[in-house]
This record gives C-alpha cells, sequence and structure tokens, in this order.
C-alpha cells in the first residue's frame, strides 16, 4: 500500500488506467466545456451534493478476463471531462461503481481482478479526495474471499462499501451461500450499492427482450433488481441481517412502484409464503436506500411516499447520459421540505459514505 505522497505523484498514471464508462459498459458522455462550478443551494445553504451512482471500470482488470472497453472509453481526456460534468452539474463528489462482470472467475483470477480493481480505485480516489469516493469490487461467488475483499478495501484502502450485481453467475443475492458476505457488511456497517446487469436475466427473459427499444436495458436492468430484493424480502435475508444498509440502482427498479402487490401475495396465497417475514413485505421498503433516477418529480414524489425521504441518495447513472439534470430533478420534485431536499442531494449518502 502506498502512501499518500505516492499517491498524489502517481496521481495522473492513476487516472490515465482509468476509463469510465456507462451502464452495459458502453457509451460516453460528449466533452462540453464548462468554466464555473455549480454549487448547489438549499434556502440560501450551499449543500454538498453526492452521486451514489457513477460509473468507471479499470481496462487492465478487464483484460485479465479478454474483456475490452470501448476504445472512446480509454481516452486520456475522459476523467477532465467527468470532473467538468460535474462542475456543470452541481455535482460535488461522485461515488464510483464498477458494474460486475467477473462472477465466473475462478478464485485466483478473482483475487487479483479485484485486487487490481480496488488498489486504482484507492488511487483515483486519493488524487482527488474531495470530488472522488469509491465502492470497493468484491468476488461474490466466493464469498468468504469477497468478505477478506471488503476487509481489506474498507479498512487498508479506505473505500466506503462495496458494490454489486443483481445476481451472481445464476444465484440469487438471497442465496444462504452469501449470508458470510452479508454478516461482514452488516459487522462492517457500510453500505452497498445493487446495481443490475442485462446478464443477470438468464438466456430465455434477455431473448424475450431482444429487438427495437434496448428492452434489455430499459426494461431489464430495473427488472432484476426488482427480483433480487423481492428475494431479500421474501427469503428472510433482510431479517437475518437487519442492519444492513442496501442501495440500489435505479430507484429499486419496479418494485417501489407496485409495492402492494408484494404484501397481497401472502394473503391472497398463504399457502405460497411458507416462510413467515417479520414485517410486511411493503415495511422492508422503508429499511433499505434507493437512487433518484426515476426521472420524473411524479416518480420520485411516488418513490418517497413509499419508501421515506431519508431512503433516497441522488444518481445519475454517469456517463451513461440517461439525464444531466439530477440536481433539478431533486429540487424540482413537490412537497419536501428543504431538510429533505439537501438530504436527498447528499446529507443522507455523506452520512453513509463518511464524507466529511
Ligand atoms: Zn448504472
Amino acid at each position: 500500500m502506498a502512501n499518500r505522497r505516492e499517491f498524489l505523484q502517481n496521481a495522473a498514471g492513476a487516472m490515465a488506467g482509468v476509463a469510465f464508462v456507462g451502464c452495459g459498459l458502453m457509451g460516453v458522455a460528449p466533452a462540453k466545456a464548462q468554466p464555473r462550478r455549480r454549487e448547489v443551494v438549499v434556502n440560501g445553504r450551499r449543500v454538498k451534493t453526492v452521486d451514489v451512482h457513477a460509473h468507471c471500470a479499470v481496462p487492465e482488470a478487464m483484460a485479465l478476463l479478454g474483456i475490452k472497453l470501448n476504445p472512446q472509453t480509454l481516452l486520456m481526456s475522459q476523467t477532465q471531462d467527468r470532473i467538468r460534468a460535474m462542475d456543470e452539474q452541481g455535482i460535488d463528489v461522485e461515488a464510483l461503481s464498477i458494474n460486475a462482470f467477473w462472477y465466473k472467475a475462478d478464485y485466483e483470477v478473482a483475487r487479483q481482478l479485484i485486487k487490481m480493481q480496488n488498489d486504482k480505485l484507492a488511487e483515483i480516489c486519493a488524487a482527488q479526495p474531495d470530488r472522488f469516493v469509491a465502492f470497493a469490487t468484491v468476488a461474490l461467488q466466493h464469498p468468504e474471499l469477497a468478505a477478506e475483499q471488503l476487509v481489506y478495501a474498507v479498512k487498508k484502502l479506505g473505500l466506503r462499501g462495496a458494490s454489486l450485481g443483481g445476481s451472481v453467475d445464476g444465484l440469487e443475492l438471497a442465496d444462504p451461500k452469501f449470508h458470510p458476505f452479508w454478516a461482514k457488511v452488516e459487522e462492517l456497517g457500510v453500505l452497498v450499492f445493487i446495481h443490475p446487469q442485462a446478464t443477470g436475466m438468464g438466456p430465455d427473459l434477455r431473448g424475450r427482450l431482444q429487438g427495437n427499444g434496448g428492452l434489455e436495458n430499459v426494461i431489464g436492468n430495473p427488472l432484476e433488481t426488482t427480483i433480487a430484493l423481492s428475494h431479500l424480502i421474501f427469503e428472510g435475508t433482510l431479517d437475518r441481517f437487519p442492519g444492513l444498509k442496501i442501495c440500489s440502482a435505479h430507484g429499486g427498479g419496479y418494485l417501489p412502484s407496485y409495492a402492494g402487490r408484494s404484501d397481497a401475495g401472502c394473503v391472497t396465497f398463504p399457502d405460497r409464503c411458507p416462510r413467515p417475514l417479520k414485517k410486511r413485505p411493503t415495511e422492508y421498503l422503508k429499511q433499505l436506500y434507493f437512487d433518484s433516477l426515476v426521472f420524473t418529480p411524479e416518480a420520485l414524489r411516488h418513490l418517497i411516499a413509499e419508501t421515506g425521504s431519508s431512503r433516497i441518495m441522488m444518481g445519475t447513472d454517469y456517463p451513461f447520459p440517461w439525464t444531466r439534470t439530477s440536481v433539478d430533478h431533486i429540487l424540482g420534485t413537490p412537497g419536501l421540505s428543504d431538510a429533505e431536499r439537501a438530504a436527498i442531494l447528499g446529507e443522507t449518502a455523506a452520512k453513509l459514505l463518511g464524507i466529511k
């Protein structure tokens, strides 16, 4: 582990080895000149804004599995483009994550790959500690290894939690195989960010999502999150580990928009719910966290009505250009107090991620 000075000296090198990419590792926001940094103010008070849904990738780690990025994303200028976009959009801090692509890797490759990625994430954050924090990557297909990787990343590298896919090589996150990992997450008290992958849907459903419209992403991603969270609720994982802090991308997918059905299911068909839960299914939504990436003020209002404003954190999906107005979306959603807006814009994330 290099010291801080070495980190700073190596900052340029660290940035050179990192490419920032969008969901599905494709797509780059175009560069734009922006001379001034937007400072977000709520009722006269400056708020430090935090984006919990911001992607990056480490190409040399991908190379271990023979996976290549789109060449555009390898541009050296990419980090400057990112900071410029953050300044323009009023994002003070990004919590970086890397979408999982390594869940089929064997133990030794997974060990190397994750070490390479987490070391690089730590270098990026050390080079610009006022703009970036990061979620650790973990090889969850090897749960004991993943727990060790998380401990090292949090305690030695200063990373702030872990990012996970919506499923792990065909297994649900609620599978008992992953209990040792969840136990470690709960013990550490760190935030986990769940981001879906199209590959998590399996071949049958992926087949149905081909064709016009990009449905594999548009529908598939939120659906995978919906399934993952539903299993964490209905399999009792959230009862077993009540201290977990889990934030899901894309507003939790479809789960909060049709939550009442989750309660009605076990009432209508009690024989299909042999495993008793400690609470009504929708009550678990109030112990989870969600990003704000639901596009309209009405959708965000509804998400908050189902989960509580204290459970929502800003997410942009940068650099995939779904939106460039995440701050205005939160400022423009009706019915929120100034304190609630400040919490969603950054204060809740700052607390959970240890951002000063
Ligand atoms: Zn994303």
